[in-house]
């Protein structure tokens, strides 16, 4: 998982770890170097500048260059930077409802039906919760067979009605049918498009008043890059969802979207999926992950 921004930024600071003498010099050439790793990652331009601006500010602020270990110290500025700008604290889900309503927003092929699964296997086994999906995806007969595959996998009820091919109703219904039999979690599957278009938005939007969700989640590819980032921002101008999903960390993505959707939407990453199988789920820790990154 972002081996290469790992290998970079682990470059850009053996500049400063390296030299006896740590200059003014050497500290404004690590965060160019620093820069152009994240940028390289996919992070978009002025969010990179920005992010070594603040290192910056902080290094001068704390007295680096007089401090014990400059090399260390600058490190840890990094690092707290990171994971500032991919959410500071860590953000839970909203279980509190009765039911709980999740609406699974993103879209087509980005992971909602997947993770819909994995994030109803995870309540299970972790929070003792008793959940139902509700497969509101009408265009593709498939989509609602995947959801049942997915729901005898992980043993949960999957509620859908192939006939109707109205997702508001079927919503509606789902969340209904939850109440009625004791289900206190509700995950709503949506349809997707392969890109934004205005059906989907509209569509989702009124399945969003229709339930009043605990929480909407947008799911994202993490390998899409800076459109990661373009996409999310069109779902929240909808939306103004309460979390994101990034999906297929485990595959060979540049970390772009994990580290910059956070300061374009101000919404944070509350799970990340790293495969295919129902356990491959994990609560996104910030600091964790800039570890990880920072190596
Ligand atoms: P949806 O159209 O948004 O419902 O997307 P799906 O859940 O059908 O996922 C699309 C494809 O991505 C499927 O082949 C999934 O197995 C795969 N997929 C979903 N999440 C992950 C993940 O975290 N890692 C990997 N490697 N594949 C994933």
């Amino acid at each position: 998982m972002f081996d290469n921004l790992s290998d970079k930024l682990d470059k850009a600071l053996h500049i400063l770890k390296g030299h006896g003498q740590i200059t003014e010099i050497n500290v404004a050439e690590t965060l160019k170097e620093v820069r152009r790793a994240l940028v390289d990652a996919d992070v978009n331009y002025k969010i990179a500048k920005d992010f070594t601006a603040r290192v910056k500010e902080k290094a001068l602020g704390q007295d680096v260059l007089k401090s014990l270990k400059p090399g260390q110290l600058m490190v840890k500025l990094v690092k707290d930077e990171l994971t500032e700008l991919m959410g500071g604290d860590v953000a839970g889900v909203d279980l509190s409802g009765t039911p709980s309503v999740i609406l699974m927003s993103g879209l087509q092929g980005s992971g909602k039906t997947t993770f819909s699964g994995k994030l109803a296997n995870f309540l299970v086994t972790k929070k003792t919760k008793k959940p139902l999906l509700v497969a509101c995806d009408v265009y593709r007969p498939a989509a609602i067979d995947q959801l049942h595959i997915v729901g005898e996998q992980i043993n949960v009820e999957v509620f859908s009605d192939r006939g109707n091919n109205d997702p508001v109703a079927i919503a509606k219904a789902g969340v209904a049918h939850a109440k009625a039999n004791g289900f206190n979690v509700v995950i709503i599957d949506t349809a997707g498009r392969l890109a934004v278009d205005e059906a989907m938005m509209t569509e989702i939007a009124n399945i969003h008043k229709a339930v009043t969700p605990n929480e909407t989640l947008f799911v994202v590819d993490s390998m899409t890059g800076q459109d990661a980032v373009n996409t999310a921002k069109a779902f929240n101008d909808v939306l103004n969802f309460d979390g994101v999903i990034l999906t297929k960390l485990d595959g060979d993505t540049r970390g772009g979207a994990a580290i910059s959707i956070k300061s374009v939407v101000n919404k944070p990453i509350k799970f990340i999926g790293t495969g295919e199988k129902m356990e491959a789920i994990d609560v996104f820790y910030p600091s964790r992950m800039a570890d990880r990154i920072l190596g």
